[in-house]
């Protein structure tokens, strides 16, 4: 098998065969097939696609070619979810202690934020002492103990999918749903979990931006993730907006706990309930009013954030700071942006408030830059509100002075006003199963 004949079969429409995905991918993997070769292949698969065998197939060679977890002791009640990324989704620091509380077991590697979008591990390590970084053992142990363990991405998850994405990034090709949902899966499938809950995010703070490409995304995953043994869910949720009030590490942490706390209601609480309420009802076999009920109550009964509280500790997280969350440290500059202009906000590029709150410092534009864990936004006035001339808009959190400028030039591009209240948009499009 030569990797050019693999190529132009895929630029002429050809269906590839399992040992031709598996001859490519091991041969990429290991430094045989050459990066522009495998930048080839992508532009070949963006134009040609690939069906859902293929994709399929792609995404098990990807995921076999590094570490897998094995989690089979723990079969359908291990659960896992994925976001595919926005701006405040802090939705796993609620439904990781959620579904742990009522007997699922959540063994969770998740990543660190880039561009505009935030990452778990980052917003974790905003509490001191938590550690992200657990030997194998040591994770499954406390997976067995606690039902609730997160960790870094081991190294070794998934290489081919890294090498292909740097590629991806670079040459126009990552733009393909094929590749998307492979990518996305090789990392969740090698991560072992039974049963996969995804919330594929749509919105102008998403990757998809219309809810026909995110669904035949969703699809696309749940379609994979089903062809390799595993129970998965997709739901389709609203990214026009940021979710939440909180933007940045440790402010969404706060946000977070409050929600635990039964303090914060409204969108971001019902995000949560329902992403805990599938994982529970796929965990568990349950009808999902049912797993909703259980949700709720394990919230409002503050068993939830009992959970919470033991995860933090056993992983070396100080847990009088989620009691008491004015302990966390807090940025040096807090400033007030307030509106010149008076009206309805019609609008939000939820983009632009990511890249505001990264440029206050909660995020990073290259992947070795450092990370202020105080820094973020609190938004005051959201899509739909009326506010006058003076009126906050935000608060903004940083520890350098210097970088208030950029970030509140940007906040304000990121709004539109209007004189007519928009509708209310939708919350959650659709559910995939
Ligand atoms: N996230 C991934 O992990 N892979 C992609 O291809 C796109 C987003």
């Amino acid at each position: 098998m030569r990797a050019q004949d693999i190529i132009l079969k895929k630029r002429y429409g050809g269906e590839l065969s399992k040992e031709e995905i598996d001859f490519f991918i091991e041969g990429f993997t290991a430094g045989e097939i050459k990066d522009y070769q495998a930048s080839a292949f992508a532009m070949a698969v963006c134009f040609s696609g690939m069906t859902e065998r293929e994709t399929s197939d792609l995404t098990a060679a990807m995921m076999n070619s590094g570490d897998t977890l094995d989690l089979s002791e723990f079969g359908a009640l291990s659960v896992d979810k994925h976001s595919t990324g926005g701006v405040g989704d802090k939705t796993s620091l609620v439904v990781a202690p959620v579904a742990a509380s009522l007997g699922a077991y959540v063994a969770k590697m998740s990543g660190r934020g880039l561009g505009h979008t935030g990452g778990t591990v980052d917003k974790l390590e905003s509490i001191e002492g938590f550690s992200t970084t657990l030997s194998e053992e040591a994770f499954m142990d406390q997976v067995r103990r606690v039902g609730v363990a997160l960790v870094g991405q081991s190294a070794d998850l998934a290489p081919a999918d890294k090498k292909l994405y740097a590629i991806r990034d670079v040459t126009g090709t990552v733009d393909s749903i094929p590749l998307i949902a492979s990518s996305i899966m090789s990392k969740k499938l090698a991560s072992g979990a039974g049963s996969i809950v995804l919330d594929v995010k749509v919105g102008s703070g998403a990757f998809m931006k219309d809810v026909e490409s995110a669904e035949a995304l969703a699809r696309a995953m749940v379609r994979i993730g089903c062809n390799c043994g595993r129970n998965v869910r997709a739901l389709i949720t609203n990214m026009d907006v940021p979710l939440g009030r909180a933007v940045g590490n440790s402010l969404e942490v706060i946000e977070a706990v409050r929600v635990l706390k039964g303090e914060v209601r409204g969108e971001l609480r019902e995000i949560c309930v329902e992403l805990a309420a599938n994982m529970v009802s796929m965990a568990k076999g349950l009808d999902i009013a049912d797993a909703r009920a259980l949700v709720v109550e394990s919230i409002d009964s503050g068993r939830a954030f009992g959970k919470m509280k033991e995860w933090i500790s056993t992983q070396g997280g100080r847990t009088d700071v989620l009691d008491d969350t004015s302990l966390f440290p807090k940025a040096k500059v807090i400033y007030t942006l307030t509106s010149e202009k008076c009206g309805y906000i019609t609008g939000v590029d939820t983009e632009k408030i990511g890249v505001a709150s990264s440029l206050l410092g909660a995020g990073r534009m290259k992947k070795e830059d450092p990370i202020d864990y105080t820094a973020g936004i609190e938004i005051c006035a959201q899509r739909g509100d009326y506010v006058r001339a003076g009126d906050a808009l935000a608060v903004l959190h940083t520890s350098d002075e210097k970088l208030l400028g950029a970030s509140c030039e940007k906040y304000l591009d990121a709004l539109t006003f209007g004189n007519e209240k928009p509708q209310p948009e939708q919350l959650i499009y659709k559910t995939i199963i």
